[in-house]
């Protein structure tokens, strides 16, 4: 981000995966899950949060990118697993290329048995591209990490899911509002994971599978850039009612909803909303 003179830069907040005050109630008991993107920001919140429910977890990551850490993760995941859960585990994977895809989900599938619960949670953005200045080699990279790696995970990971599997998918508010800071190559693939949500929620009722996305407004994660102009990071949630972006903490719950079949059962298709407030039409 270049410094502009004048402007006041600060530190965005740092991301909390955890809630101190939240009371688990083995929701996910028994239950094997799949995170992709799980070494940082929503994902790593989710996992810990499937965690405490008593899930096994396993999670995706990708090795060197700066601020995600895998290992934090996995201590997390250790405190907080239950006893009869198996040990947490962590796979290289990059969402973009349908082999790694595979092999993930053969790996996971022959460790536990199966998968109960499959979030595609992965993604990439950049902040500031406009349209006038997007390149053919980021869209490239941008559609096959936000929308190839969901069908990819989806296709692979089917084969090993059984009638009570969900699929939980990662969208955004800016798929149903666009976004005032240019988001438009980004947002464009969140709205195409909304439409695949639906979609494949139809196409799997007879099976038995619910299919369910969530929706973040902004949230405090490393997707945003390190160092914000001040003006940015009050603008980050100037425009949502509760004005302020989400943490992590926040957001993971509506995943631990979607997942359980105590609790959401009788949903398939939905798209959850916690974004502090905005209005979402469709
Ligand atoms: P994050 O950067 O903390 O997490 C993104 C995760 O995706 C990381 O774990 C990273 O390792 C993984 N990832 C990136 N490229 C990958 C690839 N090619 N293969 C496998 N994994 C890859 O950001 P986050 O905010 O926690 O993002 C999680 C999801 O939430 C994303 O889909 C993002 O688009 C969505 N989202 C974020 C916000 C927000 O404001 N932070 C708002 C709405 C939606």
């Amino acid at each position: 981000q270049p410094q502009q003179p004048g402007k006041e830069y600060v530190m965005c907040p740092l991301p909390q995966a955890i809630n101190p005050d939240y009371k688990p109630s083995e929701k996910l008991s028994g239950k094997v899950a799949l995170v992709t993107g799980g070494d940082s920001g929503i994902g790593r919140s989710v996992c810990y949060h499937f965690a405490l429910e008593g899930a096994t977890v396993a999670f995706t990551y990708v090795q060197g990118i700066e601020d995600r850490d895998k290992d934090e993760t996995l201590k997390m995941l250790l405190k907080a697993k239950s006893s009869d859960a198996g040990d947490p585990i962590a796979i290289a994977t990059d969402v973009s290329s349908e082999e790694d895809c595979k092999k993930v989900v053969d790996q996971v599938a022959s460790k536990f048995g199966r998968i109960d619960i499959l979030v595609n949670n992965a993604g990439v953005e950049h902040y500031t591209n406009l349209v006038e200045e997007i390149t053919e080699a980021w869209l490239v990279r941008l559609f096959r990490t936000n929308i190839f790696g969901y069908f990819f995970m989806t296709k692979h990971s089917l084969k090993h899911m059984k009638e009570g599997s969900c699929i939980i998918n990662t969208a955004s508010v800016t798929a149903y509002v666009g976004s005032p800071h240019q988001l438009l190559d980004y947002l464009s693939t969140k709205g195409s994971i909304v439409s695949f949500t639906r979609g494949l929620a139809l196409r799997l009722v007879d099976q038995g599978i619910r299919v369910n996305g969530v929706a973040p407004g902004p949230v405090w994660t490393p997707l945003q850039p390190a160092s914000l102009p001040a003006y940015e990071v009050e603008y980050l949630g100037s425009d949502v009612p509760m004005r302020r972006a989400g943490q992590p903490y926040e957001l993971a719950p509506s995943y631990v909803f979607l997942a359980s079949n105590q609790c959401s059962s009788y949903m398939t298709g939905q798209v959850l909303h916690p974004n502090g407030g905005t209005i979402v039409n469709g």
